[in-house]
Order: structure tokens, then C-alpha cells, then sequence
């Protein structure tokens, strides 16, 4: 039985900026965050997708979208933990690798 599950987080990264904001109208604290969906095989072996910069009021949370390639530039790692980035791939690694053993010893005829 595999166990499926998906969820969507924000986090926020990088200085606050102040702007002003068409929706509460004067100056306010804008933060950029990124928001993302994932899903996960077990909760430990997950995908990202849905990725999405933007730039939020914090008073109200009206914002823009931001460029993915520019903010990514400014970033050293994306603040996506490792197990969501690469863990399907790790998942699928791990079960070519267990099918790969199971046939090898599939093959060798056993001493008595
Ligand atoms: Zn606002």
C-alpha cells in the first residue's frame, strides 16, 4: 500500500520592502515569499510543482508575482527542504535499485 498526500506552503525569504499598496492604500511592508504545492509518497519522498514568486502586502496580502528567474538568481538554494526537491527521485532510485538486487539474486542458483 502506498501511502500519497499533497499539501501547499509559503515561505518567505529575503528583506521585507516597503511599497505602496494599491488595495489599503499608503505605505505598507511588502514581503517576497514563495508559494508552492508538493506532493509526497510516505511523507518523505516528495515533488514540487506550482511554484510561484511573489511579493505580498503584509497588511492585506494583495501583491504581484514575481519573476521566477530573476528571483531565483538572488537566492543561493531555493527554501524548499532537500526530501520535497529531490525525493521522488530518490524514491524511484531506491526501487530500480531493490528491483535490480531482486533480479540478481533472482538468477543465482542457491547451494543446498
Ligand atoms: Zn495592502
Amino acid at each position: 500500500m502506498i501511502f500519497f498526500g499533497q499539501g501547499e506552503r509559503v515561505v518567505p525569504y529575503g528583506t521585507p520592502e516597503k511599497h505602496e499598496c494599491p488595495k489599503c492604500g499608503g505605505e505598507r511592508m511588502f514581503q517576497p515569499r514563495l508559494r508552492y504545492k508538493f506532493g509526497h509518497v510516505y511523507a518523505l519522498f516528495g515533488w514540487v510543482y506550482n511554484k510561484r514568486y511573489e511579493l505580498a502586502c503584509l497588511e492585506c496580502e494583495h501583491g504581484w508575482v514575481l519573476d521566477k528567474n530573476t528571483e531565483e538568481a538572488k537566492l543561493d538554494q531555493l527554501p524548499i527542504p532537500k526530501h520535497l526537491q529531490y525525493g521522488l527521485m530518490t524514491f524511484l532510485l531506491a526501487m530500480v535499485s531493490i528491483a535490480i538486487i531482486g533480479a540478481g539474486y533472482g538468477s543465482f542458483d542457491l547451494l543446498p
